[in-house]
Parts: structure tokens; C-alpha cells; sequence
């Protein structure tokens, strides 16, 4: 659908492929979503059925590459799936968007051994996880972070406590921010 292309290039997208995207996603949204997001919010249900249907859809490879099993989208697309769904409910789009921030920082920065062997399972949302960021005294401030990863050999120790991640219960993967000399200064090269 989209061209594979570096992730530091601009992804670019036919605008009829766009459009019959965006039907399939408003389609889903009229028979799927509206019906139940009362119920899901106030019940604070975890929406199992519509993560089904997600994966099904592709949205979990939605910004992952092509040639990773992913449907390689432009970010511009991907942005307008995602406001249309948060138009009708906010709360299913952080269950996609966290885990493709994660998906973005291996396909960006990890080797072509760990893209291949998680990317596919991350696009076809076998394998679902976000980012872990935020603790209980830090927020904004992300150089506040006080977790702590310490060399052991080949492994690191973590140590620490993060707070308010989606996904977080049932997610399976997720990138972890932290610093490995919380002496450092400035903090940001930790
Ligand atoms: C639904 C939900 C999902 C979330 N999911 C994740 C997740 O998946 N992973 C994750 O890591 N975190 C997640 N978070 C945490 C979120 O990223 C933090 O809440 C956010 O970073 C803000 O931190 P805080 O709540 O500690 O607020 P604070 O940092 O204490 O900020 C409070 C207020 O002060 C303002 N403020 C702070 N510093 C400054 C400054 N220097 N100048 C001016 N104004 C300032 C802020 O804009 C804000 O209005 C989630 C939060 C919510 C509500």
C-alpha cells in the first residue's frame, strides 16, 4: 500500500489507497467502536474484541515498515486514523500509539537481528507492549527518572518503579527509560 522506504525519509501514500483506508477505519468505528465505548469507559473494560479487530485491520504495524510485515504508513495517515478514532474514543488509540512508539525506537535504533525477530510479531500485534517513561516523581521532567540500570555482565539489573503505562497490564514488550549514572550532569547524559 505504502512505499518502504528509510524511516528518516518521508513516506508517501496513493490518496485513493488513503481514502479506502480511512473508509475501512470509519466503517469499523460506525459497527464496532460507537456501540460499545459507553459501556467499555464506564465499565472500565478492557476492550478485547476491538484489539482483536485492531490487529486484524493492521493497526499495530500501522507506522511499522513494509518489509518488517507492517503497512509502512506516512505519519500524516497515520495521524488522521488516529483522530478519527480518538473523535469517537481517546482511550483505544493509546493501546496502539504507545506500542508503535516502542515498534519506532527498535525499528529506528536496534540492530537487523532484533528487527527482524520482533518487528513482524510487533506489526502483526502477536506481541503488543508501549513505553515506559513516566514515574512517581516524574512526569515532564522525564531527566528526574531515578530507575537505575546497572552492568551485570552481559545483563543489566534494573532497578525502579514506572507508573501510569499503557498497556502496561496487558502489554508484553516495552521500551524502558533509564539511567545507567544517575550521578551524571547534565542528567540527560545518563
Ligand atoms: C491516560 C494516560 C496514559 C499515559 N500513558 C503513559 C505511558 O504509556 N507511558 C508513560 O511513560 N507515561 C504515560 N503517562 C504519563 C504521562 O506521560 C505523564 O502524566 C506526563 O508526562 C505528565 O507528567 P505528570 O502527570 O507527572 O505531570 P507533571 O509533570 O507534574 O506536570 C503537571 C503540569 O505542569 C506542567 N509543567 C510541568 N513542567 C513544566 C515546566 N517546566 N514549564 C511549564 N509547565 C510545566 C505540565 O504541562 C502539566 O500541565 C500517561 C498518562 C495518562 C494520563
Amino acid at each position: 500500500m505504502a512505499s518502504a522506504v528509510n524511516m528518516n525519509q518521508i513516506r508517501t501514500i496513493d490518496p485513493d489507497d488513503e481514502r479506502a483506508f480511512m473508509d475501512a477505519i470509519e466503517k469499523w468505528v460506525e459497527g464496532e467502536v460507537k456501540p460499545v465505548v459507553m459501556e467499555h469507559d464506564h465499565g472500565d473494560i478492557w476492550p478485547e474484541k476491538l484489539v482483536a479487530q485492531m490487529a486484524e485491520m493492521g493497526l499495530f504495524g500501522a507506522t511499522i515498515g513494509e518489509e518488517y510485515g507492517g503497512l509502512g504508513l506516512p505519519a500524516t495517515t497515520y495521524a488522521k486514523i488516529i483522530a478519527y478514532v480518538s473523535s469517537y474514543w481517546m482511550a483505544i488509540t493509546g493501546i496502539v500509539n504507545s506500542h508503535l512508539i516502542m515498534a519506532a525506537a527498535v525499528e529506528r535504533f536496534g540492530t537487523e537481528e532484533q528487527k527482524s525477530k520482533w518487528l513482524p510479531k510487533f506489526a502483526s500485534g502477536e506481541i503488543r507492549g508501549g513505553l515506559a517513561l513516566t514515574e512517581p516523581n516524574a512526569g515532564t521532567d522525564l531527566q528526574a527518572i531515578r530507575t537505575v540500570a546497572t552492568r551485570d555482565g552481559d545483563d543489566y539489573v534494573i532497578n525502579g518503579t514506572k507508573t501510569w503505562i499503557s498497556n502496561g497490564i496487558k502489554g508484553e514488550c516495552f521500551a524502558l527509560l533509564v539511567k545507567t549514572n544517575p550521578k551524571a550532569e547534565p542528567r540527560y547524559q545518563a
